[in-house]
């Protein structure tokens, strides 16, 4: 199969959460069942092409909406990759962050228009277009109202987070070439919510209007059919639950190994574990012997329950224990609230506060942590969770969404005994959080036995991307294969290469 992903992130050249290691490692993973794989995102001004192997230039010039691009491509682990460079007078996506400019919808929609008329230069059949989120969900009624000429059977939409609509106004469709009023429509664009009649949501588009939509873990995608969790979007969700349909992510093992990774001080495998832990430990400046070692590796907002893990930092510190926060918030009340944390605890060698985006510092935290902390109000599918079993790290997570899926308590008798590989909490409480860490520490100290049981089996388990991109392929096949897209006759193909010979 022939599969296009768009997205706005690409890890590691672009990534700014888990969405940019979603696409590499489904990416990767699907060019190894045999499918050919192109990524398309923007050439944002910070990616080091030094990273990129043979990067070229694919198409010079071509136009969106009269404004020249130029499209780039590399080839990146068996999948071509392509970065679309604007030339438009904004400087679209010279910019030295991914997202948080005022003009965030006008860079995305312009994205997804651009990226589009590229394909319909190319003019190849595609079986799949998979979209990512609400930055490039405007493709989905795009390709079925102004590109209907584009060869692609089935377009499919993942939903990393539903929390991100790209809400906007009519007259931001009129900027990229659609008649923004005629999709005002209730079974179209428009916004669910009354009091903003005239609201157009980018991400309710590409599930109105995707032949598949997958919400990236079973468990979110029954939570964003509740009220609380459905961001506002509950009936077009109610709508769409006859081609919804949840697949849990993966994590890329080949980046997340600590076997092999080059990050960690010391590596190591479940049979030196205990020893790998402790060289890593070593590198920090910190009390060796305020044990276990909790930490978080997340974005600071309120998804990821800040004020929890604030509590937490408290909490580790009373109880003994050192805690690591690698982190920032886009929040500045929330900064705010962590900086006057870093305040009280400057040079408590119980605590590490780092508050910057560090790739190589979070490898080494989740190598050399006893436990970590997923205190999520809600949480699609989650990564970190699953890095850190994988590193030997235990989890402790409230139980949501993919964290639900993938997190069992190690109490639990609901649950197969094999199955318990971690603490879970159901309330998104200070009290319930405090009561499943003391857990963690009775067990981390009194039964070290059984504690390396939870170790083991986080280990043990298989996150890669064999199983979920398994289920992918399978709703590929099934979307494309309903597919009323037009196809070009022999003929056609003949006379479109004559032409352009
Ligand atoms: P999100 O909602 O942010 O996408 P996920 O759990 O799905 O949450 O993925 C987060 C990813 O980003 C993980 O790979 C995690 O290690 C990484 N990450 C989060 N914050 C930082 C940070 N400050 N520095 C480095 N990596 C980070």
């Amino acid at each position: 199969m022939r599969i296009v992903h768009l997205s706005s992130e690409f890890a590691p050249i672009a990534k700014a959460g888990g969405l940019g290691e979603v696409i590499i490692g489904l990416s990767r993973k699907l060019v190894r069942l045999g499918n050919f794989v192109e990524v398309i995102i923007p050439k944002y001004n910070f990616i080091d092409s030094n990273k990129l192997n043979n990067l070229e230039v694919d198409l010079p010039d071509f136009k969106c909406l009269g404004h020249s691009n130029t499209m780039w491509k590399a080839g990146v682990e068996g999948c071509a990759l392509h970065l679309l460079e604007d030339h438009h007078p904004a400087k679209y996506f010279q910019r030295d962050e991914i997202y948080g400019f005022d003009d965030d919808i006008a860079r995305f929609t312009y994205f997804s228009r651009a990226a589009l008329e590229y394909l319909r230069l190319k003019n190849e059949p595609i079986d799949v277009l998979h979209l990512h989120d609400w930055h490039v969900s405007l493709c989905a009624p795009l390709v079925k109202d102004l590109f209907k000429d584009l060869m692609v059977k089935s377009v499919v939409l993942s939903i990393h987070n539903l929390e991100y609509q790209g809400k906007c106004a009519v007259h931001d469709l009129d900027l990229i070439g659609m008649n923004g009023a005629e999709y005002l429509r209730a079974e179209r664009l428009m916004d669910e919510n009354p009091n903003f009649p005239h609201s157009i949501n980018l991400l309710k588009g590409g599930i109105v209007y995707s032949d598949a939509v997958i919400p990236v873990s079973p468990s979110y995608a029954k939570e964003i059919l509740l009220p609380e969790f459905s961001f506002g979007l509950q009936s077009t969700l109610k709508k769409a639950a006859h081609k919804t349909r949840g697949i849990l992510n993966g994590i890329d093992t080949t980046i997340w190994d600590p076997s092999k990774d080059k990050s960690l001080v010391s590596t190591y495998s479940l049979e030196t574990v205990t020893k790998g832990k402790q060289k890593n430990r070593e590198s920090f400046d910190l009390d060796l012997h305020k044990r276990p070692w909790v930490g978080a590796v997340t974005r600071l907002v309120p998804q990821k329950g800040p004020d929890l893990i604030i509590e937490a930092i408290e909490k580790t510190i009373e109880l003994g224990g050192t805690f690591l926060l690698l982190g920032s918030s886009p929040i500045a009340e929330i900064q705010e609230q962590f900086n006057q944390v870093q305040k009280k605890y400057q040079g408590n060698p119980q605590v590490l506060l780092n508050y910057n985006y560090d790739d190589q510092l979070a490898h080494l935290i989740y190598g050399a942590l006893d436990l970590l902390l997923v205190p999520s109000r809600f949480e699609p599918c989650g990564l970190t969770q699953l890095i850190a079993m994988r590193y030997g790290t235990v989890p402790i997570v409230r139980s949501t969404g993919g964290l639900k899926d993938t997190v069992f308590d190690c109490d639990d008798p609901s649950v197969a005994v094999e199955k318990r590989n971690g603490f879970t909490f159901a309330d998104f409480t200070k009290k319930s959080m405090c009561s499943a860490l003391e857990r963690a520490f009775h067990l981390f100290r009194t039964d070290p036995t059984s504690f390396h049981t939870l170790i083991r089996r986080g280990m043990q388990s298989d996150f890669s991307w064999k199983k979920p991109a398994l289920e992918y392929q399978k709703i590929y096949a099934q979307t494309s294969m309903k597919s009323k897209a037009p196809q070009k006759t022999l003929k056609e193909r003949i006379d479109r290469l004559a032409d352009t010979a």
